[in-house]
C-alpha cells in the first residue's frame, strides 16, 4: 500500500459524511470526502425539501465545529412538544402529552430549547462552506467508489475517474442504500414500513410559538414543526411557517401526492386542523418512502459505518440524524485518542471501541421508534384508548416528562466530547 495516504476516506457527503469529514479534518486527520454527485447540487432548493430537528446536544457539536453561526439565523427553537392522538376527522384527543423545555433544567433561569428546526439545505450549505476552508480535507466530487481493497495494514479505494485513493480507514456514510456494508459481508435487519412521508412547508395565520406538534392519525404521524417566519420581501407579505412531515400508508400517500391543489388543500386541512388559524401548503410536495435498517455490525477490517449506513430509522421522533451526529462525535474522539498515543487509527481495537460506544444508544432509538410507529400508526379502538391513557398518564408525572425531554435533547448516556461542546 502507498505511504502517501489519507488517514480517513469518507464515502458519502450527505449530512453525516460531510459532518464526519469536517470533524475529522478539524481534529487534524488528513481526510478525503467522496460523493458521486457534485457537492453544489446538494444545497440546491430542489435537492432536499426536509427540515431536521437538531437536538440540543447536536447543536453544541455544530457550535464547537464553528458551523452553527452560519445556520443560527435560519434555526427555529423548539420550546414545547405536544403529542396527541387523532381520529379520521383529524380532531385531536383531549388526552395528550405536553413537554416543556423548561422541565429539563427546572432551576435554570433561561433554559436552552429542546432543539432547533433547520432546513436541510441550510445545514448542508453551512457544512460545505466550512469544509471548503478546512485545509486537512480534500473534496472529491463528483466521483464514485467502484472498488475497495481493505487489508490489515490499510485500504485503497478505486474511483470511477480512475484515481486510486489509499487510506488508513474508510468510513461508509453512504446512507441506507450504500453498498459497502453488504460488500463487507455485514448483514442488517431491515424492513419497509409500507409508508411514505409527505414533506412540505405550510403557511399559517397565527404564530406557532416554538411548539412542535405530533398528531397520531390512523395512517401515521402528522408532525407540524416550527420554522422561522418568512420575511416580507419584494412586495409580498411575510408568513408564519411550519414544516410538515405527513406519514401515510404508501398507496394513500401516492394518491394524495397526485391530487390537484384544492383537493390536496382539503385533505391537508382535515389533518392540520385550525389551531394556528387558516393554513395552506406552500411550495412543492416532497415524498420519502420509510423503512428501517440496522446493521449487525458497525465495523470490519479498515471500515466503519456511520449514520444511515449503520442505522436508518422512522422519522417519528426526529432523531435519525441526531444519532448520526453522536456517531461522528464518538468516532472522531476514538480516532484522535488513538492518534495521540501513536497508535494505528484503523486498527481493529480502535474501531471496536467506536462500535461498542454507539451500539446501545442506536439500538435503543431503533427499537423505540419502531415500537412507537407500530403502536400509533394503527386504528384499533382498544389500542387507541390504551395509548391515549398512556399519554395522559405520562403527562401527569413530572419525572417521566423530564426523562423524555432529556432524551429528546440528547442529554442521556455516555456523551462524546464534541456533543458536550468540547474539542476531542
Ligand atoms: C421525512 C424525514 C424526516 C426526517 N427528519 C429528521 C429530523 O427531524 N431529525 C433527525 O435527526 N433526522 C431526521 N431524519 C433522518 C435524516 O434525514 C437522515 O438520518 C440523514 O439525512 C441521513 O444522512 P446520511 O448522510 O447518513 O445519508 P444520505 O443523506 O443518504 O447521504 C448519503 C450520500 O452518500 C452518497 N453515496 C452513496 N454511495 C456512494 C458511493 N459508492 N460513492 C460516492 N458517493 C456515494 C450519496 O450520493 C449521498 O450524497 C428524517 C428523515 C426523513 C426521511
Amino acid at each position: 500500500m502507498s505511504t502517501d495516504r489519507f488517514d480517513l476516506a469518507v464515502v458519502g457527503a450527505g449530512l453525516n459524511g460531510s459532518l464526519l469529514a469536517l470533524a475529522a479534518g478539524d481534529a487534524g486527520l488528513r481526510t478525503a470526502l467522496i460523493d458521486r454527485v457534485p457537492l453544489k447540487s446538494l444545497t440546491e432548493a430542489g435537492f432536499d425539501g426536509r427540515t431536521t430537528a437538531i437536538a440540543y446536544t447536536s447543536q453544541r457539536l455544530f457550535a464547537a465545529l464553528g458551523v452553527w453561526d452560519a445556520v443560527a439565523g435560519d434555526a427555529e427553537p423548539i420550546r414545547d412538544i405536544r403529542i396527541s392522538d387523532a381520529g379520521h376527522d383529524g380532531r385531536a384527543s383531549p388526552l395528550h402529552l405536553h413537554f416543556d423545555h423548561r422541565e429539563a433544567a427546572p432551576d435554570v433561569h433561561d433554559p436552552a430549547p429542546m432543539g432547533w428546526i433547520v432546513e436541510n439545505r441550510f445545514l448542508r450549505a453551512a457544512l460545505l462552506q466550512r469544509l471548503a476552508d478546512c485545509p486537512k480535507v480534500e473534496l472529491v466530487a463528483p466521483d464514485e467508489v467502484i472498488e475497495t481493497i481493505r487489508e490489515t495494514d490499510g485500504a485503497e479505494l478505486t474511483l470511477k475517474s480512475g484515481r486510486r485513493l489509499p487510506a488508513r480507514l474508510v468510513a461508509s456514510a453512504e446512507g441506507r442504500f450504500g453498498s459497502m456494508r453488504e460488500d463487507a459481508g455485514i448483514g442488517a435487519r431491515s424492513w419497509s414500513y409500507g409508508q411514505i412521508a409527505i414533506v412540505l412547508v405550510a403557511h399559517h395565520e397565527r404564530p406557532h410559538r416554538g411548539v412542535a406538534q405530533e398528531k397520531f392519525l390512523p395512517g401515521g404521524p402528522f408532525a407540524i414543526l416550527p420554522m422561522t417566519d418568512e420575511p416580507a420581501r419584494d412586495g409580498l407579505a411575510g408568513a408564519h411557517r411550519s414544516s410538515i412531515v405527513w406519514t401515510e400508508r404508501a398507496d394513500i400517500a401516492r394518491r394524495l401526492l397526485e391530487l390537484d391543489a384544492p383537493r390536496f388543500q382539503a385533505e391537508f386541512t382535515r389533518r392540520f386542523g385550525d389551531h394556528l388559524g387558516y393554513a395552506e401548503p406552500a411550495g412543492p410536495r416532497w415524498s420519502y418512502p420509510l423503512g428501517l435498517i440496522h446493521a449487525d455490525r458497525y465495523v470490519d477490517t479498515r471500515l466503519v459505518l456511520v449514520g444511515d449506513a449503520a442505522h436508518g430509522i422512522h422519522p417519528i421522533a426526529g432523531q435519525g440524524y441526531n444519532l448520526g451526529v453522536r456517531d461522528v462525535a464518538a468516532l472522531v474522539e476514538v480516532l484522535i485518542d488513538s492518534k495521540r498515543l501513536g497508535l494505528d487509527i484503523g486498527a481493529a481495537d480502535t474501531l471496536e471501541r467506536y462500535a461498542q460506544w454507539r451500539r446501545a444508544d442506536n439500538f435503543a432509538m431503533v427499537a423505540a421508534t419502531d415500537l412507537l410507529n407500530r403502536l400509533f400508526s394503527n386504528d384499533s379502538k382498544p389500542l387507541r384508548l390504551a395509548r391515549d391513557l398512556g399519554l395522559a398518564a405520562v403527562n401527569r408525572v413530572p419525572a417521566l416528562r423530564r426523562f423524555f425531554v432529556r432524551h429528546a435533547m440528547g442529554l442521556v448516556g455516555d456523551l462524546p466530547k464534541l456533543v458536550r461542546g468540547e474539542r476531542p
